[in-house]
């Protein structure tokens, strides 16, 4: 694996590879702090591209609180050998300086209410520039065929196809699923800084989704009520969420009732982590009538 600092130096790399033969470049945008989710992503990109592309970058626009950037676990060292081990060819860690220079002036903004709800209207507008500015700068200078994006950060997901399929960039997005520890916790570079107790109680996240899936599973279709249900999990475990919201998993405006897709998605402070966690709600297949 190969460790390149530079956006020329990527985009050597990547000339390179494809002039010796490598037709299809996968390109895995992280942070950091790798975990089995970044490398399912890492899995996925294997099984249909030749050069694989990760790029590790604490992107200081898409924070918007400064303990939060400042906190970022940075374990560079470790995740080379993380990435090595799962089969990344080129390792994209710049500087800041590097992807924004002196002068750099430019802010990519998609609108409406893939950004400005949820995530967006509890972070702020600066996180989604932030997230939109530099996956396209990753995407245009790696010039990836296919790019891998977690579920895990489904409005993340949505707003880079909305501005993939907007700037006409030729990169095809693919989701993967949410990879989760054992105790049904996703996975997540912040995970590291629960201490025991609140690692214990954040596990109410995925159980208020689960619970609201149940509810589902029996003919509950009423947004209010399964909300009601997430709610009682949390509580239970003392935590009092951010939201627990109901969209249509395309538009993010919000949904009433389960009929099209629509996205569960919760986001809460345990102790002084912040955690986000979704599940997509569709409505069970009828039972064949006898
Ligand atoms: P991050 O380093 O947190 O910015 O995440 C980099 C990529 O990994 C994003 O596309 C995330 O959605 C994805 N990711 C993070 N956690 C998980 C997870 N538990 N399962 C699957 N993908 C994940």
């Amino acid at each position: 694996m190969k460790t390149i600092r530079t956006a020329q130096g990527l985009r050597d790399a990547v000339r390179g590879a494809r002039e010796r033969g490598s037709a299809r470049v996968g390109l895995v945008p992280t942070m950091g702090a790798l975990h089995e989710g970044h490398l399912s992503l890492v899995r996925a990109a294997r099984r249909d591209c030749d050069l694989i592309v990760m790029s590790i970058f604490v992107n200081p626009k898409q924070f918007t609180e400064a303990v939060d950037l400042e906190g970022y676990p940075r374990q560079e060292a470790a995740d080379a050998a993380l990435a090595a081990a799962a089969g990344v060819d080129v390792l994209f860690a710049p500087e800041a300086s590097e992807l924004y220079p002196e002068g750099f002036a430019t802010t990519v903004h998609v609108a409406g209410p893939v950004t400005e709800t949820l995530e967006g209207a509890g972070r702020g507008p600066a996180h989604f520039d932030g997230v939109a500015t530099v996956v396209s700068k990753l995407l245009l200078v790696s010039g990836a065929d296919r790019a891998y994006f977690g579920q895990k950060d489904a409005q993340q997901l949505m707003v880079v196809r909305r501005m993939v399929a907007d700037l006409g960039i030729r990169t095809d997005i693919v989701a993967c699923t949410t990879v989760r520890d054992s105790d049904g916790l996703a996975m997540s570079s912040r995970n590291v800084r629960l201490n025991g107790e609140d690692r214990a109680r954040a596990t109410a996240i995925p159980r208020a989704l689960e619970a609201v899936e149940a509810a589902l599973a029996l003919g509950e279709t009423d947004v209010e009520a399964l909300h009601a249900r997430a709610g009682a999990v949390l509580a239970a475990a003392g935590i009092t969420p951010e939201y627990v919201a109901f969209v249509d998993a395309h538009s993010f405006l919000p949904a009433h009732e389960i009929g099209e897709p629509v996205l569960c998605a919760i986001a809460a402070r345990v102790g002084s982590v912040r955690l986000i966690d979704n599940t997509v709600l569709t409505l069970p297949e009828p039972s064949e009538e006898r």
